[in-house]
């Protein structure tokens, strides 16, 4: 076991799915001292391997590691298990609160910031469970750093409200890559494949998508804004792929680090969550801009409709 050193800092990537966060994640936990873990919010359905409460997308994948064993069978996780002294299979990590619950933290944090929402959270039996979930996160973010020795933890859960209840618990040990995606990508990669399924009948997939993608780019900008600019840097998908060195440049300063390599690793990985893709080890940094030739007008339309002004307002136009 690595020696015991200070507490690691938390690297959070928000974006809304599709938006490339698994390669943006992998690439960063490629540095020295820089772990990647995926999306830590999902560790209890992993352990268990319950689909529904992992999240996934995809009913199919099997929620394996991405060194291809169970959590419940990976040397890293087993370690990790032992060291937090928490049962996976027990310990929630992502909020199971209820809407009202969700609202007044989020609220509070929005007007008022990470300590308000801790008063908030702390005053209700609801909040103080939300309040838990991000304390089992850092129980398990300092297991990880004893582990591993790293001193920093990439964790690319993406909610940014789940971003929002790991700062209310700890403020100082969090930083912030928000990750944008022009929004017709986004809609048109999740009306796609496996996922066309998904969608409810009688509205348009791409409709719902676009709706979906809006709402929670909104709600980015709304709980990003609360975090000082130093502690937090925008990158857009699109920028990133062309530019990985100059982006990485960017999030390397954020850091306080002397670089950081947009190279991907081929060593083996512990990773849950995050794309399918990151198991067959097709992963690459290149640019997917699929939708422009295959979004109908139709379905061009609608997005407008929903999404336009939002997409604009993140610089897409
Ligand atoms: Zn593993």
């Amino acid at each position: 076991m690595a020696e015991r050193h200070e507490l690691p800092t938390v690297v959070f990537v928000a974006g809304v799915s599709r938006s490339g966060s698994t390669v943006l994640d992998l690439a960063l936990g490629s540095n020295p001292d820089f772990v990647s873990v995926g999306e830590l919010r999902r560790l209890q359905g992993y352990a268990r391997r319950d689909h529904e409460l992992s999240g996934a997308l995809s009913t199919t994948s099997e929620l394996r590691c991405t060194c291809g064993a169970w959590v419940d069978e990976c040397a890293l996780w087993l370690s990790v298990e032992r060291e937090a002294g928490l049962s996976f299979r027990e310990t929630p990590f992502k909020s199971g609160g209820t809407v009202l619950c969700r609202r007044a933290v989020q609220a509070a944090y929005m007007i008022a910031g990470p300590a308000a929402a801790c008063a908030v959270g702390a005053s209700t039996r609801c909040g103080k469970a939300e309040l838990a979930v991000a304390r089992n996160c850092f129980r398990v973010y300092d297991a990880i750093g004893a582990v591993t020795g790293s001193r920093y933890i990439v964790d690319s859960s993406k909610s940014i409200y789940h971003y929002a209840l790991l700062r209310a618990h700890d403020a100082r040990r969090v930083r912030l890559i928000l990750l944008n995606r022009d929004g017709r990508a986004v809609t048109h990669s999740m009306i796609r494949g496996d996922r066309a399924t998904h969608w409810a009948a009688g509205t348009p997939p791409a409709m719902q998508a676009a709706r979906d993608w809006a709402r929670q780019a909104r709600s980015m900008r709304l709980l990003s804004h609360k975090t000082p600019p130093s502690e937090k840097v925008t990158v857009h998908y699109e920028e990133w792929c062309s530019d990985p060195e100059g982006e990485f440049g960017r999030i390397a300063q954020m850091l306080g680090v002397p670089e950081l390599q947009p190279r991907l690793a081929r060593d083996v990985r512990h990773n849950i969550g995050g794309s399918p893709s990151r198991l067959d080890g097709h992963t690459e940094i290149r640019l997917d801009e699929r939708w422009r030739d295959a979004l109908s007008e139709r379905d061009l339309a609608m997005f407008e409709q929903v999404a336009g002004a939002t997409n604009r307002r993140l610089g897409y136009g």
